[in-house]
């Protein structure tokens, strides 16, 4: 799976994808993240990316030539989309992510200020917010989307099992993990559960059962 991730700070998203799970993702070929610098697209000496909006008021907007140009420069695999991350987009959640999974590409832009010119609407295929809250830029939100949609593909965690009794990914997909414990079996006062420790799996998986939310 491809993502392609527009924006005008890349060195923000650099560093969390070159650590640990999507580290790993990467160096197997089983997922490619590709940053695009919008300032690359931009046409005149000082690489301008946003103007004051028209009608007024306050902040400035992401224009929308730049935009139009990074993404017809993004090559388009068979089965992709285009995402805006704006805060009042659709809600994202474990069972987009399944959907988005699905996908051989995803191609995010990420607004920045007071955000991106509304004629993007025709360039895109959905809007996503990744929670009822206001972010300075869609950087985050575009991390948390390429890691949640990652760890949906095969052999990107080292056991399909941690998915499957996974919060939010069971049959119940409100279903919460049940509490995990590991060393000490002691930790000043407060014991692991005494079940956990008996090797009875029938009774471990019982006890789980009756502890998730
Ligand atoms: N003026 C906008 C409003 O009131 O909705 C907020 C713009 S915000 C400061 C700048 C950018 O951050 C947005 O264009 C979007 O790309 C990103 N962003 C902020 N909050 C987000 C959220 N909860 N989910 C996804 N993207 C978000």
């Amino acid at each position: 799976m491809q993502f392609d991730i527009i924006t005008i700070f890349p060195k923000i998203l650099d560093s969390y994808f070159s650590e640990s799970i999507l580290k790993r993702a990467q160096l197997a070929s089983l997922i490619k993240i590709k940053i695009h610098n919008l300032r690359d697209f931009t046409s005149d000496k000082h690489h301008t990316v946003d103007d004051t909006p028209y009608g007024g008021g306050p902040g400035m907007v992401l224009i929308i030539e730049p935009l139009y140009k990074c993404l017809k420069s993004i090559r388009r695999r068979k089965k992709s989309k285009v995402i805006l991350l704006d805060p009042a987009g659709n809600q994202f959640t474990q069972k987009k992510a399944a959907s988005f999974s699905k996908l051989d590409q995803l191609i995010f832009i990420c607004g920045r200020y007071e955000g991106v010119d509304s004629r993007i609407d025709k360039y895109i295929d959905e809007e996503v917010s990744i929670g009822p809250y206001v972010l300075s830029g869609g950087e985050l939100g575009a991390a948390v989307i390429v890691e949640v949609v990652s760890r949906l593909l095969p052999g990107v965690l080292g056991s399909a099992e941690s998915l499957q009794y996974e919060t939010f990914s069971g049959k119940k997909s409100d279903i919460v993990e049940y509490p995990q414990y590991t060393r000490p079996k002691d930790f000043k006062g407060q014991k692991v559960p005494k079940v956990l420790l008996s090797g009875n799996h029938k009774e471990i998986n019982e006890w789980r059962k009756s502890k998730s939310k």
